[in-house]
């Protein structure tokens, strides 16, 4: 039995994307900078697997950045903003609960001389959208943050934020990272009126590999990695064609089932909820309203990695905190104000189109045999 719940951190690629790649790889394997027939093969899956995600954002294929992961999407935003303007705003604003490939690379540039502000949330895990209005202000080159937090789930004030800094600042630059909120929650990056979003495919039943930076037209960024100038010179390197097929086929059943989708992980996030509330000692540190795909709690007492291997053992896997993580203690739970107790013993149970409620079920059973083990031999 192999029940895997732990989705945020990836997910298993579906036959869809699977299929697609294989094709791409044994048939139309050409390379897009070629200027023959293969190569124009290929530059048409490329083209094919931006419009997919230019209808998804509401914008046109054209302004799609493929890279290698959001990781390297975020370093491109950020870096390539700060490099193409010099004599731009010298403040960068984030938020306290960034993903690594955010927060150390705003880390990096304050260590170049920027100014950096970070909007923290709320005791109750909510973000204030004044807090980002009081945080920006005339000499601010950037704003960077995320749409949904990967350890919590809360969702950030985007749909305020956005239009308030636009409106007070026209020539803030903003990045948002989708990771996980795109293909989840609507987007249009034109209503919106961001200038640069990331996400990436893994998360999204595509395989590994690929990202994506959508860029507004008209805004400048110099390229992290140099070369052949692919990418409209932003990102050099040979195409992984048959990623970028393997995305388009990913993003279009979730395009599809967008709905279906959400509501599914809704429905396991209460049943979780519900079973959990009957388990002694267990705290939900996941706000009510947040994405309904992730659900953080505590075995207050167990540490979580005793408690993922004891669910290893039953062939059932959740995180700790984050992947990224790796076991560290998490400071964007600290950053979320959880006291240490909470934090040592924080689980994150994350899901996917293909779990089931007995996947949960499951799950809730091995966290009641794992807290009677572990509280008998704390007592011994
Ligand atoms: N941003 C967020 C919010 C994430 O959750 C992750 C991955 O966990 C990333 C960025 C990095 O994504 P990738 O693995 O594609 O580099």
């Amino acid at each position: 039995m192999e029940i895997y719940l732990d989705n945020c951190a990836t997910t298993r690629v579906c036959h869809e994307a699977a299929a697609a790649c294989l094709r791409v790889m044994t048939e139309d394997y050409g390379n897009p900078s070629s200027l023959h027939k293969k190569g124009m093969e290929a530059e048409n899956i490329l083209t094919s697997a931006r419009r997919t995600i230019g209808k998804m954002l509401g914008c046109d294929g054209d302004c799609v950045i493929f890279t290698g992961s959001a990781t390297e999407s975020n370093n491109l935003a950020i870096l390539g903003a700060a490099a193409a303007n010099p004599r731009g705003g010298k403040t960068i604003v984030t938020t306290t609960v960034e993903h690594p490939s955010v927060a150390k690379t705003v880390e990096y540039l304050e260590e170049q001389g920027y100014t950096v502000r970070r909007v923290a949330p709320k005791p109750d895990g909510n973000f204030d959208p004044q807090d980002f209005l009081d945080a920006v202000d005339a000499d601010t080159l950037l704003l960077t943050f995320m749409m949904v937090n990967n350890e919590m789930g809360t969702v950030l004030p985007y749909q305020a934020v956005i239009p308030a800094l636009k409106k007070k600042y026209p020539r803030l630059m903003i990045h948002m990272d989708v990771v996980q909120g795109f293909a989840k929650y609507p987007l249009s990056v034109k209503r919106l009126d961001v200038d640069l979003l990331t996400f990436s495919g893994h998360k999204l039943y595509a395989p590994k590999g690929i990202g994506a930076l959508y860029v507004k037209k008209g805004v400048r960024l110099k390229p992290v990695i140099h070369g052949g100038g692919q990418e409209k010179g932003l990102r050099s390197g040979t195409h992984a064609v048959q990623l970028a097929a393997g995305l388009q086929e990913a993003l279009e059943l979730c395009a599809k089932n967008r709905e279906a989708f959400q509501a599914h992980y809704a429905a396991l996030n209460q049943r979780l909820r519900e079973g959990a509330a009957k388990l002694e000692n267990v705290l939900v540190n996941s706000p009510e309203n947040g994405a309904p795909h992730l659900v953080n709690l505590s075995v207050m007492g167990v540490p979580s990695e005793i408690m993922l291997h004891f669910l290893e053992t039953k062939g059932i896997y959740v995180s700790s905190g984050s992947a990224c993580a790796k076991g560290a203690k998490s400071s964007v739970l600290a950053a979320y104000g959880l006291p240490d107790e909470r934090i040592k013993s924080a689980l994150r149970v994350s899901f996917s189109k293909d779990n089931t409620p007995e996947d949960i079920d499951a799950l809730l059973e091995a966290l009641a045999e794992g807290i009677a083990k572990y509280r008998r031999i704390a007592s011994l």
